[in-house]
C-alpha cells in the first residue's frame, strides 16, 4: 500500500474517559489502509516539530474518515496539543505503516491489549468479523477500573449479534462481576490453530508473547504493535 503524507482535518473530538478522546479526521480519496495499521502524526509546537504514531481506530471499509483513540498523558508533547485541539484544526499525516495484520489463512484470531491499543484490534474485528463468518474472534482487554474501559457497550453490542465474536474486559486494578486480572490469566490453555494479535504497551507485549511462547505458540503466529 502506498505511504502517503496529507493534511487532514479534524471533524470532532470526544472524551471517551477522564484522559482519553476519540478523534475523527478527514482523510483523501487516495488514501488507503489496511485495518491494524496506524499513521504518524506531526506535531508542531513552540517552534519545534515532532512525530508520533497513532493506529487507526475504524474500518477501511469507511472512506474519506480516520478515527484515533488517544491517551493524553501528563506533559506529553503530543497529549497537551491534542488536549487542546478542537474542529476544523488541521495536521500533517503519513501513512499507512504497521503490520498487525489479519492472516487470512487462519480461523482462530486471539486480540490481545490494553488501554488504547484497543484501536487496531477493534478495526480488525469491525473490518474482518462479517467477511469471515466462519472464524472465531477473541477480543481480551485489559485496563485498570471500569471507567477505563473503551468503546465497551459497542463491543457487548458486537457480541450480542455476532456468535463468532467474544469479548473479554478484564479489570486490574477493580473488583466487578466481570473478569479481573491482566490479559495473560485468560489466554487459552489450547493454542493450537491459533493467530495472536498484541497490541499496547511494550511491557505487555513482551509478557504476553513470552508466555505464548512458553505455551508452545509458534512465532510465526504471533503478530504484534508496541506502543512505546
Ligand atoms: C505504532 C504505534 C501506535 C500507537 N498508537 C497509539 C494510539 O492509538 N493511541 C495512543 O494513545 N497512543 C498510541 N501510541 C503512542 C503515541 O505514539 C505516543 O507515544 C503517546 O501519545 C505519547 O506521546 P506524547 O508526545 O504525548 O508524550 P511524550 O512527550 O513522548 O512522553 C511524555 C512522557 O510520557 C511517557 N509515556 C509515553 N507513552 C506513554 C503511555 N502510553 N502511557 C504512559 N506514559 C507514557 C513517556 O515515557 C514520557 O515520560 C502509539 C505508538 C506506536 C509506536
Amino acid at each position: 500500500m502506498a505511504i502517503e503524507t496529507f493534511t487532514s482535518t479534524v471533524l470532532s473530538k470526544k472524551n471517551l474517559t477522564e484522559d482519553t478522546i476519540l478523534l475523527s479526521l478527514d482523510a483523501p480519496d487516495t488514501f488507503t489502509f489496511n485495518a491494524g495499521q496506524f499513521v504518524t502524526f506531526t506535531i508542531v509546537k513552540d517552534g519545534e516539530s515532532k512525530s508520533r504514531a497513532y493506529s487507526i481506530l475504524n474500518s477501511p471499509v469507511q472512506k474519506n474518515k480516520l478515527e484515533f483513540v488517544i491517551k493524553l498523558i501528563d506533559g506529553g508533547f503530543a497529549s497537551e496539543t491534542f488536549r487542546t485541539t478542537k474542529e476544523k484544526d488541521t495536521f500533517e499525516l503519513k501513512g499507512p505503516f504497521g503490520h498487525l495484520l489479519l492472516d487470512e489463512s487462519s480461523s482462530n484470531h486471539w486480540l490481545i491489549g490494553c488501554g488504547c491499543g484497543i484501536a487496531p484490534l477493534h478495526s480488525i474485528v469491525v473490518t474482518h468479523l462479517s467477511q469471515y463468518p466462519n472464524s472465531q474472534f477473541t477480543l481480551i482487554i485489559s485496563v485498570k477500573t471500569q471507567k477505563d474501559l473503551l468503546l465497551h457497550d459497542l463491543f457487548l453490542k458486537i457480541e450480542q449479534d455476532n456468535p463468532h465474536f467474544t469479548y473479554i474486559p478484564t479489570l486490574t486494578r477493580e473488583e466487578w462481576t466481570g473478569k479481573t486480572g491482566r490479559v495473560q490469566t485468560h489466554l487459552p490453555d489450547d493454542v493450537k490453530n491459533k493467530t495472536f494479535y498484541i497490541c499496547g504497551l511494550n511491557s505487555l507485549v513482551e509478557d504476553v508473547k513470552e508466555l505464548l511462547l512458553q505455551k508452545g505458540v509458534d512465532q510465526k503466529n504471533i503478530k504484534f504493535e508496541r506502543y512505546n
